[in-house]
């Protein structure tokens, strides 16, 4: 097996932009994908492990721009032995840097460490920050019934309100002149990706849009995951056709490092192809 040096830093124009992880796991590839038959999966060689998992990561994203220092979503969190805040003090970004924490959407696995509890109390993990959730999820997932299914919403999103940190946001929205926020819904009703463009680059941070390489090729494949499949394909077609034609730098938080790649076409095939 040969190693390979993977970078995790990159610039789009004069962003920096940093992959940072909470760990990785692996699970029956059925779950995320239902309709999948393993006749489908022969078509791609390697991208299941012997036992037909998938791996996965739990991958955060840093960017720097104009003075803000932004980190897009917080993993697992403590309860599920994260090391993301070991991760970012190793790639060098104090958690006091962080101005702005951009949540994706509010699933368990991208909200992790938003707050930790000390003596009792809920404290922000990343102090100076101001954390940005779609409004589209809060206004879903903080709904009674929706809070008994994800109780560690109670414990990771409510108490931002508490604590003053928290602010909503609603369709297209910067959070620098070169970093916005823009809506993709399906996967949650107000799932966003974080869009980059500085001196004639492009970057984007797909949240969960796509969450398996494999989906370059079959986008079309049922996520189960997926609040609304329908509308998450939709978005996941329109996503891919933009990030091919934009030649965008793409962070997918859940591939395998490297998560820094481009979308490229060969031979009329769409692939991902890692930095
Ligand atoms: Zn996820």
């Amino acid at each position: 097996m040969t190693t390979r040096e993977v970078a995790y830093r990159v610039t789009v124009g004069n962003v920096e932009m940093l992959a940072v992880s909470d760990g990785t796991g692996e699970f029956p590839a059925a779950n995320a994908f239902p309709k999948a038959t393993s006749v489908d999966w022969q078509r791609h060689p390697g991208a299941l492990t012997a036992d037909g998992k998938l791996q996965v990561n739990f991958g955060s994203f840093v960017l720097r721009s104009q003075g803000q220092t932004i980190l897009v979503d917080t993993g697992l969190g403590p309860g599920r032995q994260g090391r993301l805040l070991e991760d970012l003090k190793a790639k060098g970004v104090p958690l006091d840097e962080i101005t702005i924490v951009a949540i994706t959407h509010l699933h368990g696995d991208h909200v992790g460490w938003n707050v930790v509890v000390e003596g009792g109390r809920h404290r922000l993990t990343f102090p100076k920050a101001k954390y940005w959730i779609p409004k589209g999820d809060w206004d879903h997932f903080l709904q009674p019934q929706q809070l008994e299914r994800a109780p560690l919403l109670k414990t990771v999103v409510l108490p931002l309100q508490e604590l003053g940190a928290l602010r909503l946001v609603d369709g297209e929205t910067a959070m620098t002149s070169e970093v916005s926020m823009a809506p993709t819904p399906g996967h949650t009703p107000g799932h966003m990706s974080v869009v980059v463009d500085s001196q004639g680059e492009r970057g984007f941070i797909t949240g969960d849009v796509i969450s398996a390489p494999v989906q370059a090729q079959e986008a079309v494949w049922e996520v189960a995951f997926d609040n609304d499949r329908e509308q998450g394909r939709r978005t996941r077609e329109a996503v891919l056709e933009r990030l091919e034609r934009e030649k965008c730098l793409v962070g997918v938080g859940h591939f395998l490092p490297p998560n820094f790649g481009r979308f490229v076409r060969t031979k009329g095939r769409l692939h991902w192809q890692g930095v």
